[in-house]
Order: C-alpha cells, then structure tokens, then sequence
C-alpha cells in the first residue's frame, strides 16, 4: 500500500498529541541532518504507545512518535534515517549487494529532502512522497546497515539536489525524463546505455494481445476509420523506446503517443516501452505480438543495474554517478 509522506511542515497547533517522546531523548528536529523528522501520514487506525519508545498502528510497531490530526488519522513524526531503514528494503531486496542498497539509500534520502529545504524550520509547506514506509516489520539489518553506511548523504546537481528517478530494470538504455514526460531537462536524466541489468527476470520479455483487445483499447480514436486491421510503430525516442504508434483501420489510421498506449494496455501487461518488436505476423494476422526489455518508465537509477554494478564491484557513488552522471554526493 502506497502512502503518504508529509515533511515536518504541517501545522503542529492542529494536532493534538497523544504520545510524547522522552525528553532526554536525543530527537530534534531542527538540528543536524540525521536527525531530521519526517511527518508520515499512517491513516485511520489503532495506535498505541510502547513502553520504551515507538508505537504500534493497528498492532504493526513503528518508530517515532504519533498524534492523530482532527480528521482522525494517525500521523507520525520519525527521524529520516530511521524512516529510511524501513523504506529502503520495501523499494530493492534487502538481499542484494551492500553497495547497492547504499545507492538506494541515497536515492531515498535524497528524493524525500529534494522536496523540503535542508534548512527548513518546523513550519515551513509540506510535501508529499509516495515511498514504501512499512515502520519496524519492513526494517532488515543489511538495509540497516546501508542507511547507516551512507548516513546523511544525498545526490546533488549544482548545489541543489538531484532529481531522483528510479525503476526495476532499464533493459540496456536509461530513458530521458524528457522522453518519459516532456518538462525540464537535465542533463543527468538524459539516458545512459547499461549493460548491467542483464540478471532481471524482466531483462527481455515477449508479449501478445489480440488486436481485437488493442482495438477496444482504443476505440474511440479508431472510430472514425472502422475496425482495427493491423499496429506498428512510427518513431523511437533515443533510447529506442517507442514514441508514437500507427493503428491502422479499414479506412484510414489513427496515431497515438506510445505512453498512452501503455496506459491503456496495462502498465503490468506491457512492463516498459524499450520494444524491439512489434507487429502483427503475417500468420496470425488478429494478434500483436511485442517484444521488449526493462520494467518500469526506466529513466534514472536501473535497480537491476544497480545490483548488477554492486556483484561487478563498483561502489555505492560509482553506481550514482553513473546513472545520474554530472551528479556529486554530498552531505545534506
Ligand atoms: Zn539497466
């Protein structure tokens, strides 16, 4: 379940607390990185305080402290780097190289403070992130030690920090965030050709649909030209993912954007559009048949890659730097 992440910006005066931490604890939100707070919002629920620390939401333990806001739901104020022990083995398998989930580790530090100041105060907007955030359960020693290994440490373009993509396998080309959804352009989002994602089970994968399917898919843009008799593509991006499609009908064609034609088929049933064929066979005219590699929208750090760099014996930087290159670590 996805949920949502709120920076410690909402006003405090609205809620009403339930469960204090200790005083001489050493939290403090205002001070060092490693000690900033994250407000998660849990949702309507159960939550009980444990003796000693933490709480539990609906019997689940977590970290940190709760209040639950006026409109009943549960929200919690964690260190980030707490919050990061238990999203990180929710967003890669704990059981990969070290160096890897130290990559991811950076990625998630960074994609949650690229949408707050570094210096901001307790007041300042909040912003949301859409991150796996489980509390105790989802925490693993191997992730654990990833989050401390690259304690506070985040991507930076400039002085500003980087924006963080991330997805399953590339398939062998990063896409460009431009490709991918138009917007600024930066130039460590432009793609780059990996050649470490070969051990993905989504590496290279072949599909088929009737075309029967494809033309409900798309029936109100084919409408005017009757039924669907045969699919191919017009144009790659730079990556060679596919950017526009032709459907061609019995009296005439429609064109539609290869994003769009994802959406309509299924995010799950086409797993990304790094296509190497696609077309009807001369055989079994009524089918399409697609051929492809990756999972995901591909643009940023390949995680199967990631894993990949880490067996090969590049470094958590290493692997950042070459997925975000022009890009620097350093410190929040
Ligand atoms: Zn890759």
């Amino acid at each position: 379940m996805r949920r949502h992440v709120f920076l410690a910006g909402v006003a405090l005066a609205s809620l009403t607390p339930v469960f204090a931490r200790p005083q001489d604890d050493e939290f403090d939100p205002a001070s060092s990185s490693t000690t900033q707070a994250l407000r998660v919002l849990l949702g309507r629920g159960d939550a009980q305080a444990m003796p000693g620390g933490g709480f539990t939401f609906d019997g689940r333990p977590y970290r940190g402290t709760f209040v639950r806001d006026p409109d009943g739901n549960i929200v919690t104020t964690v260190a980030l780097e707490e919050y990061l022990y238990s999203v990180v083995p929710r967003e890669m398998p704990p059981s990969w190289p070290p160096t890897a989930l130290q990559a991811q580790a950076v990625c998630a530090r960074t994609y949650v403070l690229q949408r707050s100041s570094p210096r901001r105060t307790y007041d300042l907007v909040p912003s949301e992130a859409d991150q796996v955030y489980g509390g105790l359960q989802s925490e693993t020693p191997a992730a654990r030690a990833a989050v401390d290994a690259t304690a506070a440490q985040v991507l930076r373009f400039g002085p500003g920090f980087a924006q963080i993509m991330y997805s399953s396998c590339c398939g062998g080309h990063t896409e460009a965030s431009t490709d991918a959804w138009g917007g600024a352009f930066f130039p460590y989002l432009a793609g780059v050709v990996c050649t470490h994602c070969g051990d993905s089970p989504n590496y290279r994968w072949t599909r088929d649909f009737p075309l029967a399917q494809v033309g409900l898919a798309f029936a109100q843009e084919i409408a005017p030209f009757g039924t669907l008799t045969g699919i191919r593509s017009t144009a790659l991006d730079g990556s060679g993912r596919i950017r526009t499609i032709e459907l061609t009908c019995q009296r005439g064609s429609a064109s539609i954007k290869g994003s769009t034609f994802r959406l309509r088929i299924g995010a799950r049933a086409l797993p990304s559009l790094l296509i190497t064929k696609f077309d009807t066979s001369p055989d079994v005219p009524d089918r399409l048949t697609i051929e492809g590699g990756g999972l995901g929208h591909g643009v940023g750090l390949c995680q199967w890659g990631a894993r990949g760099m880490a067996l090969e014996g590049a470094s958590s930087s290493d692997i950042l730097n070459f997925y975000f290159p022009g890009t620097t670590i350093g410190h929040d």
